[in-house]
Order: structure tokens, then C-alpha cells, then sequence
């Protein structure tokens, strides 16, 4: 019999989410996650997916799957630190730290496991971390869970940020202090301002922390954030994800060797939990050996995002101030966004709606991610339907 406690618990949360219309309906995808996706068998053109440069269907990366599938079979057998480190790990580890320019990386199960594991086994309670407003979930719980002081400072706001990290020194209570950013804000796309971040963090000895999960394979000509603002040697950790650009599954960190020993033998998902499959570390090192060797597709990611990016300005909608390919298209007020999202998909476009509490009050959107495997003709045929469907709702 089941606890009479958790049963009410579950009726009253879920009843109370499904009547403020908080509760959401999982779509599911009956194809591939690729330009074009199947759900209930209507075929929509997928605008909502981080599949950046189209690597998660590229035949190159299936390829070496099925090759690492063959040899070594479906599954790690351990975690890393008993014997679940292949050779085809530490491969993925050597390209990532020369991917990211440095001395090593260790690679997690996922982006979200990296932060909860990054964090946390370097900052305790005797420290602080000044953290952006907008970082992402897993940062946040993260630095939660390493019970350090958490200081949020206002979005990219430089004299916020030096403001209290003067106030953090000089109160002399902590140990280490560590600031926090996403590289690339996956909301709104803008970058972050690390040379600024860097300038801070220089005049008060912090511990620099950039997780750069939207902007790898997609800013830098592809090599990221980072790199494109010429800081690896100056950034402690660098955090990314193989889930997105490069179109697998997996997180890691990327940093100086000591770090990388550091959270060998500190950080719990390594420790703990079973390693990534072999199909995914052999696909997840190609696709970064292609992102390194090739331009190719980044520039096709560009040009694509450049393209939707002008369709829908010139139609009249509000497109914020992305500075990436990601093109949110901002309707406000929360019902007409829902609604908007609705009407498109019934039109032949997924994009999903992003309203509040993921974004700030009255500024739901349409969140847009055109990447390097549509075609101009699905991207003109996006646009057409959203100046049909912006017509009809009045909101162009
Ligand atoms: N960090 C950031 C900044 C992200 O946007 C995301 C993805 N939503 C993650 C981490 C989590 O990555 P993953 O999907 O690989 O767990």
C-alpha cells in the first residue's frame, strides 16, 4: 500500500500546477532529433532542439558508435575510479583539453552531473560564489549543494559584480570565493562578458568558472566562448557539455592538471557513477575532432541563424538581443505566447513557448534554434508560417 502522506502530497501539487497551467505535457518525438521531427505522426519543422551543428544524426559519428559498440558493447561496467575507464574515455578527455586549449579535462555523464560535481568539490562552507542571476539550473544547485555563500549579482552586470566581490573580500570571511557564469545565455543568447569578468576576478583573486554549454561549437568559430575572447590560460574552469553542438550526451570540465587530479578524487559523479557508454565517448571524440579540423558547419549554423534571425525581424517581431544563433521571439504576456506556440505547431513549426518563472514576467517567448542541418527552404517555410500566424494573432 502506498503512503497516505505522498498520495496527498502528489494529488494537491499536481492538481495545484495543472490549474495554473504550470503543468507540462511531454511531447514525444518519433524520429530523429533533427531538423524535421515526427510527434503524433504530423511532421513539424524543430526549431527547439540544442542539436546545433546536426551531429546527433551525423553519419560519421553513427559510424564510430556502432564501431565502439561492436568492440567494447553497450556499457561502461563500472564507474571510472574501479575499472570503467576505457581507452576511448581518456581519448574523449586528451581531445577535449586540446579542444579547449588546456593541460587536461575529465569528462562526467552529463553537463548537469559536471556542475553538481565541479562545484561542490572545490568550494565548501567557509567559501562564497557570486553567481549570475540568469545561470543555469544546474549551477545553481551545484553551488547548493557545496553549502558555499551564494552571491547573486544582476545579470552581466559589471559594477554589481565588482561591487560585491569587494564586499566578499574585504569581509574577510571566506576562504576562496569563486564567480560563475554561463558562457552563452541559452534565454536570450546573449555572451557573457568574461575579459570584464576576468578584470574583476584579477583584482580580487577569485576562482573563474565559465560554463560555456550554448556557446561550444557555436561561438569561437566553434572552439567557444572562451577561446573567442582568448582567455583559456586565464579561466580555472572551463565547463561544457557534449550534448548539444557536439550532438551526444556527457559533460565535462576542461583546466589546469592539478584541477583535473583534483576532481579525479573529489567530485561524487565520477566517483560514484557509472561512465558514459563507449558509442557516446568514441562519437562525442569525433564530433569534436570534426568541430576542431572544419569551420564547415559552424558557418553553416551562422548563416542559417543570421537568415531566420532577419526574417523575423523584418516581419515586425521583437527578437531581444541575441548575439548567437539562438532567436528568441518575444511575445510577453504568457497566454498569447502559449497560444502563439500552439498555433505554429498546428501550423507545421515546433518552437516552444518559454514563460515565467524560466523567464522574467511578461516577457514569455518563442524560443527559436535554427541550426547547421536546415535547409533555407524549411527555414522560408518557418517564416511564412510565423507571419501567418502573427498576422492572424495580431501580434505583427
Ligand atoms: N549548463 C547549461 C548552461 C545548460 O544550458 C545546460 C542544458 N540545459 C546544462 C548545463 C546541462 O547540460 P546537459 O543537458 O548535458 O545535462
Amino acid at each position: 500500500m502506498s503512503s497516505n502522506t505522498l498520495d496527498r502530497f502528489l494529488t494537491e501539487n499536481l492538481e495545484d500546477l495543472k490549474g495554473k497551467g504550470l503543468y507540462n505535457e511531454i511531447d514525444v518525438v518519433e524520429s530523429a532529433n533533427g531538423p524535421v521531427i515526427k510527434i503524433k505522426g504530423k511532421e513539424l519543422i524543430n526549431l527547439s532542439s540544442n542539436n546545433y551543428l546536426g551531429l546527433a544524426t551525423d553519419e560519421r559519428l553513427k559510424e564510430v558508435a556502432i564501431n565502439a559498440i561492436k568492440e567494447y558493447g553497450v556499457g561502461a561496467g563500472a564507474v571510472r575510479t574501479i575499472n570503467g575507464t576505457l581507452d576511448l574515455h581518456i581519448k574523449l578527455e586528451e581531445t577535449l583539453a586540446k579542444f579547449k586549449g588546456t593541460e587536461a579535462a575529465i569528462a562526467y555523464q552529463s553537463g548537469f552531473n559536471c556542475n553538481m560535481a565541479a562545484i561542490s568539490a572545490v568550494m565548501d562552507k567557509n567559501d562564497a560564489i557570486l553567481s549570475d542571476e540568469l545561470n543555469h539550473a544546474s549551477i545553481i544547485d551545484g553551488c547548493r549543494l557545496s553549502k558555499a555563500k551564494i552571491i547573486r549579482f544582476n545579470h552581466s552586470d559589471m559594477d554589481d559584480l565588482r561591487k560585491k566581490a569587494k564586499e566578499a573580500k574585504e569581509s574577510g570571511q571566506y576562504n576562496k570565493i569563486m564567480v560563475i557564469t554561463d558562457g552563452v545565455f541559452s534565454m536570450d543568447g546573449d555572451i557573457a562578458n568574461l575579459p570584464g569578468i576576468i578584470e574583476i576576478a584579477e583584482e580580487f583573486d577569485l576562482i573563474t568558472y565559465v560554463d560555456d554549454a550554448h556557446g561550444s561549437g557555436v561561438t569561437g568559430k566553434g572552439a567557444g566562448t572562451v577561446k573567442q575572447f582568448g582567455l583559456a590560460e586565464k579561466i580555472d574552469f572551463q565547463i561544457g557539455t557534449l550534448s548539444k553542438a557536439i550532438g551526444v550526451v556527457g559533460g565535462y570540465v576542461a583546466g589546469r592538471k592539478n584541477l583535473i587530479d583534483w576532481l579525479k578524487v573529489r567530485s561524487r559523479p565520477f566517483l560514484f557513477s557509472t561512465a558514459v557508454t563507449p558509442a557516446d565517448a568514441a562519437a562525442a571524440t569525433k564530433a569534436v575532432e570534426l568541430l576542431m579540423s572544419s569551420t564547415e558547419l559552424n558557418d553553416r549554423l551562422w548563416e542559417n541563424g543570421n537568415y531566420l534571425k532577419e526574417g523575423l525581424k523584418n516581419l515586425g517581431f521583437n527578437i531581444g538581443n541575441s548575439e548567437t544563433p539562438i532567436t528568441p521571439c518575444i511575445i510577453g504576456e504568457e497566454k498569447a505566447t502559449q497560444e502563439f506556440s500552439k498555433r505554429l505547431y498546428e501550423e507545421g513549426v515546433y518552437a516552444k513557448s518559454i514563460v515565467f518563472p524560466t523567464v522574467p514576467q511578461g516577457t514569455g517567448r518563442v524560443r527559436n534554434m535554427p541550426t547547421a542541418a536546415h535547409t533555407k527552404e524549411m527555414l522560408d517555410k518557418a517564416i511564412f508560417i510565423y507571419e501567418k500566424v502573427g498576422k492572424e494573432m495580431g501580434l505583427i
